[in-house]
Formats: C-alpha cells, sequence, structure tokens
C-alpha cells in the first residue's frame, strides 16, 4: 500500500474502513502518517474496546491530527431500529453506509435475576439470502450482497455498546449463508477473536452447506463450532425444504462433515428443524440417527418459529419429547433450541428487515 498523504480528504478515502483491521495494520497505518508505533496500538484500544465512533474521540492524540482524523470512514452502522422483547432479547436494524438494512440480535442469557452470564450476538453475514430455503423468512426476501468484514464485526459492537455488557458468544445466525461469504466472515472471526476478545469457541457458524466450503473452513483448523442446518432425515425431503440441496447429496455433505471432524477434532452440531407432520416422525429420527451413528456429533432441534410467508406448523412439546427420546434411544447426543426473541420476530428465521418500513426506526 502506497504512504497515505496526512492531508485529511485523502484520509477520507481510505481504501477499508479502520474497523476489521489488525493491530499490525493499524500501526502501518498510523506510521504511515508520521505517527510512532505506540500510536497504533492506542487507536486499536480506542476501536475495539472503547468503541469509539470517530477517531476526533481518540482523546490521547495530540489535538491537530484529530482534528484531521474526524473524516476518516471507522466503519461503524447506525441503529435504524431498536426492537426489545419480553425475554431480553433485542432485535436491531442497522443501517450501513450504503443505505442497506440488516438484522442482528443480542441474546442476554441470566443465571439469576438480573445477573447475566451470557451475552450472545447473533449475526448477519449477507444482507439477504440467495439459499431460498423454504421455512426462512430471510430467503423469502431474496439477496443483495455480502457483507463487508467490518460490518460484520460492527454488528458484534454495537450489541456490547447497547447493553453495556461485554459479549460472550457469537452465533453466524443471522440473515445470509457464511459460506457463500467466507473470506469476509474469516476476517471477522480473526478480529472478533484477536482484536475484540472473544474466544473461538464461543463463536459458531451455521451454514446450510456448501459443496466444497466446509473441507475448506477446515483447513484453516479453527477452534469455531460448525453448525451444519441438516433439517432432514433423507435426501428427498431435504430438497423439499432447501432448493441448494439438489446440488449436493446428503451423503456428500455427510462426508464433508465428516472431514470436518477428522481434521480439525472437533464436533459438529447439526440443527434439524421441526416441522409438524412433515420431519418430525420417530421414523425421522430414526432415519437420522442411522446417518449420524459413531459420528462426533451432536444434534440441535430447532421447533419451526412461523413466518408469514408459509404455513409449516411447530409441532406440540408431546411431539418434541418422543423425537427427543428417540435419538436418545439411538444414543445421538440431543438438545432442542429454546426460541428466543419471538415477540420481537427476532427467532431463528424470522428475521427480515423488510417486516419494518424504512423510516419506522426510533432513529437513535
Ligand atoms: N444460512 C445459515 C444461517 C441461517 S439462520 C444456515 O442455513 O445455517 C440459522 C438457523 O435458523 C438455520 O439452521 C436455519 O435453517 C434456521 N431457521 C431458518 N428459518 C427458521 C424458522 N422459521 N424457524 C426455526 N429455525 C429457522
Amino acid at each position: 500500500m502506497s504512504p497515505i498523504p496526512t492531508s485529511s480528504p485523502n484520509l477520507a478515502a481510505l481504501a477499508k474502513p479502520l474497523l476489521g483491521q489488525s493491530l499490525a495494520e493499524l500501526t502501518d497505518w498510523v506510521q504511515q502518517q508520521g505517527h510512532p508505533p505506540y500510536r497504533g496500538k492506542q487507536l486499536h484500544e480506542w476501536l475495539y474496546q472503547k468503541g469509539v465512533r470517530s477517531l476526533s474521540e481518540i482523546s490521547v492524540f495530540p489535538k491537530h491530527w484529530r482534528t484531521e482524523l474526524a473524516e476518516v470512514e471507522i466503519g461503524r452502522s447506525t441503529i435504524h431500529h431498536r426492537a426489545p422483547a419480553p425475554d431480553g432479547t433485542v432485535k436491531f436494524l442497522l443501517r450501513l453506509s450504503d443505505g442497506q438494512i440488516i438484522e442482528t440480535v443480542g441474546i442476554p442469557s441470566y443465571s439469576a435475576p438480573h445477573t447475566l452470564s451470557r451475552l450472545t450476538v447473533c449475526v448477519s453475514s449477507q444482507v439477504g439470502c440467495p439459499m431460498a430455503c423454504d421455512f426462512c423468512a430471510t430467503g423469502k426476501g431474496g439477496f443483495l450482497r455480502n457483507l463487508a468484514t467490518h460490518e460484520i464485526v460492527d454488528q458484534v459492537l454495537t450489541v456490547q455498546e447497547d447493553f453495556q455488557q461485554r459479549v460472550s458468544n457469537i452465533v453466524f445466525m443471522g440473515m445470509g449463508e457464511p459460506l457463500l461469504n467466507t473470506d469476509n466472515v474469516l476476517a471477522a472471526i480473526r478480529c472478533l477473536n484477536q482484536d475484540v476478545g472473544i474466544g473461538q469457541r464461543t463463536i459458531t457458524l451455521s451454514t446450510v452447506g456448501i459443496p466444497g466450503h466446509i473441507r475448506r473452513l477446515a483447513e484453516h483448523q479453527l477452534q469455531v463450532t460448525l453448525a451444519v442446518s441438516l433439517h432432514a432425515s433423507n435426501q428427498n425431503l431435504r430438497e423439499q425444504l432447501i432448493p441448494s440441496a439438489r446440488r449436493y447429496s446428503l451423503e456428500d455433505l455427510l462426508n464433508e462433515c465428516r472431514e470436518y471432524v477428522q481434521i480439525t477434532g472437533r464436533r459438529v452440531t447439526f440443527e434439524y428443524i421441526l416441522l409438524a407432520g412433515l420431519n418430525d416422525c420417530p421414523e425421522h429420527a430414526i432415519e437420522l440417527a442411522n446417518h449420524l451413528r459413531g459420528f462426533q456429533s451432536h444434534v440441535n432441534l430447532i421447533p419451526y418459529n412461523p413466518i408469514q410467508e408459509v404455513d409449516y406448523k411447530r409441532p406440540n412439546s408431546r411431539r418434541i419429547q418422543a423425537f427427543v427420546d428417540a435419538l436418545k434411544a439411538h444414543h445421538i447426543a440431543v438438545s432442542v433450541r429454546r426460541s428466543r426473541g419471538l415477540q420481537a420476530d427476532a427467532a431463528c428465521g424470522q428475521l427480515r428487515a423488510s417486516a419494518i418500513p424504512q423510516g419506522a426506526g426510533s432513529g437513535r
């Protein structure tokens, strides 16, 4: 990269926003402007720990430099709308620099009243999603573009600021298919881990599976948890629910997951949405168990969260329990995901920015 001149108009036209850059990159950047390396460390701290939205807020920088830096784009979004649900979950609509709106959800867990034990952020990786899964609201809205690295990191900082609590867990379960945006997602994971300080093991990447991409991810040897949206116990059923399954057989997907376990030594989570009368019979559980026998994995059942566009039904609790019991009887590790944020349309699969008219935000 050629040196960046010190005059402010050029500073404003940075090739990439500062957010998402490592300590080494930020140090290079300050040095290119004739400042000593320790300014890079200060910039890093103010960006990632103090969460400044303008470099002019960095009070440890010399005044004249701060004035010049005021125009530099950090890469933060603005909150377009904030929708809290009674269970403490908060859904945010964030406005990006090109005016696009994405959704992010902050999900607090409490060990006792008023004692926050965990703060999870459900992040988006794309504006919309091209996968068009039949039960998913995002999929109904089509696809616009990939998110840049800084737009992913920003979501976590925004939730952290809003809750005034450190984020402990991240799930890539918002809008989009992360493995169609692997480079930016991996760069964001690096930043969230090394710069923001969130442990890799508390980061989960959820994918519907893109041929060859799970293997590619494995080669990065990350410690993040891979969650694969299986949702069906056989190829036919999977194709009914997930259009992209037509080009990716269940067998190929499971083989790639086996390779992931071999390469990384990490077990895989299989997500399985429960749709009443469709894929929730004990026979489906047995079929699923047969696929997963001897596989270092865990099944996470997601009772369907209703969306407007389709009339699937969520099974009742007796039926959910029967599915759990059938899996357990076949020695499959299983858990049921508790729906959070349902009243704010913030539960898994319900995210869709167009549900809230533009301009209807709280204006924060
Ligand atoms: N594209 C990624 C991330 C999507 S959202 C993926 O497919 O995994 C995260 C999870 O929510 C996925 O397992 C997705 O299938 C699930 N989901 C989508 N719509 C849902 C709905 N209406 N009810 C419950 N879960 C849903």
